[in-house]
């Protein structure tokens, strides 16, 4: 079946007893046995939901993994995967990883024993370079954020195989419609749900994917110990969502690629990223590996102090954090997602006080591009007078 239709019908047509199209809601958080040793298959809602179970079989399917296992957020998701690393192991990631993802590693795993490496990951020596005889994972995300550097999935999966170390990748930014990992080999994929997946900001939620059913059953076996889980109303509106994530990432697209070639031409900014852009560094790779580029973008403009005039004037273009939802949301990564990068480390990757991250909604283009022309002219008065 084609990804568009598995989405369209992610859930549907479950419950015999009544024949609802849509998937009902399953609250009870118990389950009647039939008799002593035997069950429906459903005990209790921490290690089982009909709801949630929809929805992990969804994204198993859509990412072709065995298992899928959704969580509260995307970081609980994370924590999750962590739990397979024991003090003493060592973990490869990219240095300009989301912020979260990174305070994580560095506040809460690393004083457990667990030693992490940040390296660029566009660069395959780099990585390899890294690997210590007890490095156990590459923990990748492409394109990164805010800086959308590619890594070549392929070329880390031959380098990590030959090692014996799982590459995990942060599938948030592109989603199973754009890039499947576990199709180019990597073993495990997480998601913040919130962001493409859920699509509307109004649900929060983690999701990983196990290419391996033993490594699911392990991971499965730590979501359910430490009980994270995704509420079956949560399960429901991502469900919900996701029978158009097709429709929309296309929509976004779209939008996003107009809006690089726009801020290209525009002169207060200095730099677009873009991997959709012909001069993006890692177009070729992003191409071999993905189906699309996505809708995100980041640009620095040409002084700090534009920035809080920029998101002063926005109109339709909301400044928040988060991303992935249909409306158009700009964040400021120094100080808002990535505060939590020491400064000296975030203007070596590129998250600099001139950089602004967008997440290019579907609404229509004209009022898009408007909306960042008139703030970006009265940001300009503003600073000159
Ligand atoms: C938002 C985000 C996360 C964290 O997910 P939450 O749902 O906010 O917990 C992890 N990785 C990336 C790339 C994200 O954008």
């Amino acid at each position: 079946m084609k990804l568009e239709t598995k989405l369209v019908q992610s859930g549907n047509r479950r419950d015999p007893q009544t024949g609802a199209v849509v998937l009902p809601i399953y609250h009870s958080t118990t389950y009647s046995h039939p008799a002593l040793g035997t069950s429906t298959g459903f005990d209790y809602s921490r290690l089982d939901n009909p709801t949630r179970r929809a929805l992990e079989e969804t994204v198993a399917s859509l990412e072709g993994g065995a298992t899928g296992l959704a969580f509260a957020s995307g970081m609980a998701a994370i924590a999750c995967i962590c739990q397979l690393f024991k003090p003493g192991d060592h973990i490869i990631s990219s240095d300009d990883l989301y912020g979260g993802t990174y305070r994580l590693f560095e506040q809460v795993v690393k004083p457990y024993g667990v030693d992490f490496t940040f390296v660029d990951t566009r660069e395959q020596s780099a990585i390899a370079e890294a690997i210590r005889p007890e490095t156990k994972a590459i923990f990748i995300e492409t394109p990164s954020n805010p800086t959308m550097k590619i890594c070549d999935i392929q070329a880390c999966v031959a380098l990590a195989k030959k090692h014996g170390i799982l590459v995990i990748v942060d599938n948030t930014f592109l989603t199973p419609y754009f890039q499947r990992p576990l199709e180019l080999g990597a073993d495990l994929v997480i998601h913040s749900g919130t962001k493409y997946l859920g699509g509307h900001n109004d649900v929060l939620s983690g999701i990983l994917v196990a290419k391996d059913e033993e490594l699911g059953k392990s991971l499965q076996f730590y979501q359910n110990s430490q009980g994270a889980v995704l509420g079956p109303q949560d399960s429901w509106l991502m469900l919900r969502g996701l029978k158009t994530l097709a429709l929309r990432m296309e929509a976004h697209e779209t939008n996003t690629r107009r809006v690089a070639e726009w801020l290209q031409d525009h002169p207060i900014i200095k730099k677009v990223y873009y991997p959709g852009l012909k001069d993006h560094p890692g177009r070729a790779i992003q191409e071999k590996q993905s189906t699309g580029y996505g809708g995100m973008i980041s640009f620095d403009v040409e002084n700090a102090e534009l920035v809080p005039h920029i998101l002063k004037e926005l109109k339709v273009i909301t400044f928040a954090e988060s991303l992935g939802g249909v409306e158009s949301l700009m964040t400021y990564p120094a100080v808002q997602t990535h505060a939590d990068i020491p400064k000296e480390i975030r203007d070596a990757i590129g998250v600099t006080d001139t950089l602004l991250r967008f997440s290019v909604g579907i609404e229509h283009i004209e009022d898009i591009l408007s909306d960042l022309d008139q703030a970006f002219n009265k940001a300009k008065g503003s600073v000159k007078r």
